[in-house]
Order: structure tokens, then C-alpha cells, then sequence
């Protein structure tokens, strides 16, 4: 039994359904089916989880909706049109996008997140239709028929754990099931999305419930490649990750999968392959628990940008007990998380993510700094990007590191900070965000050229 992702790009269109058709048909292993929202047809247009935020802004502020509603129901209707299904799909569909309209905006915190989750939803109507219309015997099946209860965290549910259970019984049924992606529903019967992207944690634990055989994630690239093909030209596409590999690369720049989607596979243990629809024969990457090849120490090189540091100086902070903990104290009581920490002798950084700070809250971490921890020296570096060599074979070889920093010398690029983590599952370095694409190329070209 198989669980078959696919993304916005790959619903997008007619043209696209059809090869989604064909490739749940092609085995009869694949029998659920969870969808995102459609996505954009081309560079310049408009993903409809975007339209909807875009309805939504519109909706509370009371301004006339009915442009947003149109191209929503639209967008919807040039599909159905070219797929030439039955019209009462799309008469249920306008009347959702319609009904939005008349929810209530105060007290609703689960206002945002219902707009968002209509686009999944309405798409997996259409898309059961179609399958159904064309030789599938297809059901739509609402995050709540499958049991995906979700925590209270508006646009950052969690999975409740007793939802496996649940799900586990949509196995008895016969039916390819299309569920759409990207929400749960709370205890309370509130509709509750993942975080953007969120369509890959619905597959993820869809296929822990059903206890798949396989997560087949289908995109439009031929897996993962070793780097951004955007910065490097034509970089190798990886055969082979695991899940630890992925989540690393994952965390920083690599989306072609959300980093949260990994877990639920990971405790079921399903293994899990990344797709392209538009390419449906090519392997692409499968994610497993441990790597049939352990010669390679690298399997990728990602970065990500957006980081600040707050760097301290103060003279024997070493011998100064508890000083960490007050640092991290202060970041917690402003509901700060922080990245990583490099220390030295007397100076220690905590990078952090820049969305993480606000000039009350920076100036604030300052003057605690300052005048309670009688720091020597305090301020914030911006312009950060961080750079990771990923591999778990890099632990039994010796010389990754002095290769990576070598590379990056030679190429007039300044490490500002180095980390690595106990596991040796990666090797992080923080650089100048200016200095980040030549970076990457460099590494690229040392590890894999
Ligand atoms: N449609 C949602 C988004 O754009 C979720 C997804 O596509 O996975 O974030």
C-alpha cells in the first residue's frame, strides 16, 4: 500500500491532472491520494493558498471581496471545464469559497487558517470527481472522516498522536481515498493548518497511519539535487538520503520537502521517495533509515540566509557559572529561539533567526546584557547566512572539514563562525549572506566536481 503526495505545481492544471491520473493508475499499490492546493501554471501566476490569504486580508478588513472570490472560483472552474467534469462539483466549491464570506471575523482564531485550508480541500473534491469520471473508484475524505486531529496551534498544528489509530482503519477500505492536505481538525472541531507547505506533513502522516509501504512525495524536480540547481549548474541528483540527511538539509534552504514531514515517516518507519510528476519514470530520492553506500562522506551542500548573531565578549566568562544560562534566560523570557551557539574562551554568539527579533526586542537583549550581565561587549551582526555540508559518512572520514574550509579560502570567503554537532551528521559554517552562492559553488565543486 502506497501514499502518494502531490504538490500545488503538480495539480496546477488539466494537463497536469491527467498525469496524475495516469500515475495513480499505473499501480494499484496507491491508494491515497493527499493534494495540495492548486499551484502556479506558470512563473507569474498566483498559487491559490495566496489568492485565499490575499481574500481573507480583504474579509476582515471589510472591503469588497468579490474580485478575490471570482478568481478563486475561476481558477477552480478553468480546470473542471477542461476536464469537462459534472457541474455539481463546482457548485459545491463556489459555495465554499462564497461561505467564507459570512464566517465571523472576532473571536475565530481559526478564521485564517479556515480560508487557507479551503484551497486543499476544494481541490481534493475536484480531483476525486475527476478520478472518478475517468475509471478510478475514488472517494473525497475530509481531514475529519480520516481521523487527523490536530492541536489547538493556529497555522502551526501539530498531529495529535491517538490520530494514528484512526487513520490506521481507512486501510480497510477499498476505494483509492483523496485527502486533502495541509489541516486537521482540533478536538473542538476547528479547522487547523500545518505551517506552509504543510501538504507534505498530511502525506507523511497519512502514510505512518495506513502504515504504508511506501510515501511517494511527487514535485516537479527529479529529487533532490546536491545543491540549488539556481547556483550551481546542473547539480547531481541524489539517489539516496536519510532522514537525518534530508532534515538537515531540510533546515537549511532544501525545500523541496518540509523539514516537519520527515518525523511522522520516520517513527513509522516508512520509507519515503521524492517524485516528479512531469518525469514519473525517473527514480528520484529515497529517503531511508540507513545509506546502502557508505563510501560517500557528502551528500549535499545547503544554505540558508535571514540569520543574525548576537555576539558577547566578557573577560572569564569561563569561570563565570550559570553565565550561559542567563544569556539564553534573557531570549526566552522575549519568546526568542535561537539556531546555534559557538562559544569561545570569554565570547560566546547565538545566532539566531531574523524573524526572531524586532528593535524592541534586540534593544532590549542589549541593555539586559549590558547592565545585568555586565558583559564587556554585546551587539548584533546581521547579513548571516549559514552554510551546511550534510553527509553521515563524514564521521569516518578524516579531512571533510579541512577540505570545506580550504575551499572556501582559496575562494576569499571569511568563516565567521564554525559548529558541529556530536552526530558529525553535518558541518555548519556561518558566513556573509553577500559571500553565500559563491560559497555554495565553491563547496559544490570541491565535493562533487
Ligand atoms: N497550499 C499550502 C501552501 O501553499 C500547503 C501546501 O501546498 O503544502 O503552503
Amino acid at each position: 500500500m502506497k501514499v502518494v503526495k502531490f504538490g500545488g505545481s503538480s495539480l496546477a492544471s488539466a494537463t497536469q491532472l491527467e498525469k496524475v491520473l495516469n500515475i495513480v493508475k499505473a499501480d494499484t499499490d496507491r491508494k491515497f491520494v493527499v493534494v495540495s492546493a492548486p499551484g502556479k501554471r506558470n512563473a507569474e501566476d498566483t498559487k491559490v493558498t495566496d489568492a485565499l490569504i490575499k481574500y481573507y486580508k480583504h474579509y476582515v478588513a471589510e472591503k469588497d471581496v468579490t474580485k478575490d472570490q471570482d478568481w478563486i472560483i475561476q481558477r477552480y472552474q478553468d480546470i473542471a471545464d477542461e476536464l469537462q467534469l459534472d457541474g455539481r462539483v463546482m457548485e459545491n466549491i463556489k459555495a465554499t469559497v462564497l461561505e467564507l464570506a459570512t464566517l465571523p471575523i472576532k473571536d475565530n482564531p481559526f478564521l485564517y487558517d479556515t480560508f487557507l485550508a479551503s484551497g486543499e480541500d476544494n481541490n481534493a473534491k475536484l480531483i476525486a470527481q475527476y478520478f472518478n469520471e475517468n475509471g478510478l473508484n475514488a472517494i473525497y475524505m475530509h481531514p475529519k472522516d480520516a481521523g487527523i486531529t490536530v492541536t489547538n496551534e493556529p497555522s502551526n498544528a501539530q498531529i495529535i498522536p491517538s490520530s494514528y489509530d484512526t487513520i490506521e482503519k481507512l486501510s480497510e477500505l477499498d476505494e483509492v481515498i483523496v485527502i486533502p492536505g495541509f489541516f486537521g481538525v482540533t478536538q473542538d472541531n476547528h479547522i487547523c493548518t500545518f505551517s506552509r507547505g504543510g501538504s507534505d506533513i498530511t502525506g507523511s502522516i497519512v502514510a505512518a497511519g495506513v502504515k504504508a509501504d511506501l510515501y511517494e512525495n511527487f514535485t516537479d524536480v527529479d529529487g533532490i539535487f546536491s545543491a540549488h540547481p539556481g547556483i550551481v549548474h546542473n547539480p547531481n541528483s541524489i539517489k539516496e538520503l536519510t532522514y537525518r540527511e534530508m532534515r538537515e538539509l531540510a533546515y537549511a534552504g532544501f525545500t523541496v520537502l518540509h523539514d516537519e514531514a520527515l518525523i511522522p515517516a520516520y517513527r513509522g518507519r516508512i520509507p519515503l521517495v521524492i517524485k516528479n510528476t512531469n518525469n514519473p519514470s525517473h527514480p528520484g530520492t529515497r529517503i531511508v533509515l540507513t545509506h546502502s553506500n557508505t563510501q560517500q562522506p557528502v551528500v549535499g551542500i545547503s544554505a540558508d540566509d535571514g540569520f543574525s548573531s548576537i555576539n558577547i565578549s566578557k573577560y572569564l566568562m569561563n569561570r563565570e557559572i550559570g553565565f550561559g544560562r542567563r544569556v539564553l534566560q534573557i531570549l526566552e523570557e522575549l519568546n526568542i529561539g535561537f539556531e546555534h551557539m559557538p562559544t569561545g574562551i570569554d565570547d560566546m554568539s547565538v545566532v539566531v533567526r531574523d524573524r526572531e527579533l524586532t528593535p524592541i526586542k534586540e534593544e532590549e537583549i542589549l541593555r539586559q546584557l549590558t547592565h545585568k550581565m555586565e558583559v564587556d561587549k554585546a551587539e548584533i551582526e546581521r547579513d548571516l547566512s549559514i552554510l551546511m555540508v550534510v553527509g553521515e559518512h563524514m564521521k569516518d572520514q578524516i579531512g571533510v572539514t579541512a577540505k570545506a574550509a580550504k575551499a572556501l579560502s582559496d575562494n576569499d570567503i571569511n568563516i565567521e563562525m564554525i559548529s558541529q554537532g556530536s552526530s558529525e551528521v553535518s558541518i555548519l559554517f556561518v558566513i556573509k549572506t553577500a559571500q553565500k552562492n559563491e560559497a555554495i559553488r565553491a563547496l559544490y565543486t570541491t565535493f562533487f566536481e
